[in-house]
């Protein structure tokens, strides 16, 4: 089994991490930073963000576990102490894969009439880069939908509705799901302008288009990475056709996750 352990990089996800570096090898499975099997995240849910983005290009091959050094992640469920017997079923081969949805979002260009594709694992967001209010039209598969004034647009997926979705007033979506979820950030709504105001939910099969109204120049976040565009003529949100892929060695159902995450762990 080839492995490789991404790190938050603090003193205490760095010492498991090489902990569980020895035991592995020890154990005779072979450290692979380019082509591993599987990829063990070691800190929360946003190494694990870290690790999908280094590892996205392997996903039909690479399947994903997280261990969390802080508190109970989505992606990173497994406890410090669990790691031996972790590892030992990674040995065994003793696990499910499980596959959630990801987000594809197209960035298409006016001038050059390129474009630039990305997948999140948590969500796309997209305001202004200077802080003026975004103006765009919103086209669900195909028809007008609304023009949006506000702070932004959200499309996240399932798995990434407990994030920044959730904070937005969003639903929790189940990640057997295969849909994504389009939240307003801070819409203005008032006698001359109007959106629908709750988030929407799409399945696979639909698609969203946005497409600028008084600018060409936008800031575009997917999952942790900010980035500018300029020269946007549309960008195109849909379910990807592409899935990550999740080492599952014990039930943990993600209402359960929810629960322990918001409401109380026992
Ligand atoms: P960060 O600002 O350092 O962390 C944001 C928080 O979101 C962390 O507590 C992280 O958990 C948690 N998180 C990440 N994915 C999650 C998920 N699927 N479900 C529940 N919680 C989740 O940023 P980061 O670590 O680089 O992560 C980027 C993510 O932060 C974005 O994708 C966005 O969803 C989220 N975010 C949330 C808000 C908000 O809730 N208001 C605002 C901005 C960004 P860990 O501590 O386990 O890493």
């Amino acid at each position: 089994m080839k492995f490789f352990i991404v790190s938050k990089g603090d003193t205490k996800s760095n010492a498991l991490k090489d902990k569980m570096m020895n035991y592995m090898v020890d154990m005779g499975m072979t450290p692979d930073e380019k082509t591993p099997e599987i990829v063990i995240s070691v800190g929360g849910d946003g190494t694990l963000l870290q690790a999908f983005h280094s590892y996205q290009h392997l996903m039909d091959h690479t399947a994903f576990v997280g261990v969390h050094t802080g508190h109970l992640g989505f992606y990173a469920d497994w406890l410090p102490h669990e790691v031996e017997r972790l590892i030992i079923s990674i040995q065994n081969d003793e696990f499910q894969v499980i596959e959630y949805p990801l987000l594809e979002t197209i960035v298409r260009y006016g001038a050059a009439g390129t474009e630039t594709r990305y997948l999140a694992l948590n969500e796309a967001t997209l305001r202004t880069n200077n802080g003026t209010t975004l103006v765009m039209d919103v086209d669900i598969r195909n028809q007008h939908f609304e023009r949006f004034r506000g702070d932004g647009l959200c499309i996240s997926t399932p798995s990434g509705s407990t994030a920044y979705n959730k904070a937005l007033g969003g639903a929790l979506i189940h990640p057997s799901l295969e849909a994504i979820q389009i939240t307003e950030i801070a819409s203005i709504n008032n006698r001359v302008f109007r959106t629908v105001g709750s988030p929407l939910v799409l399945p696979k099969h639909h698609t969203c288009h946005v497409n600028p109204v008084n600018s060409e120049i936008y800031n575009l976040t997917i999952d942790h990475i900010n980035l500018v565009h300029k020269g946007v003529k549309s960008i195109q949100f849909r379910v990807a056709d592409e899935k990550i892929r999740f080492a599952r060695f014990r039930p943990f159902p993600f209402w359960r996750r929810v629960h322990d995450s918001f409401i109380s762990a026992e």
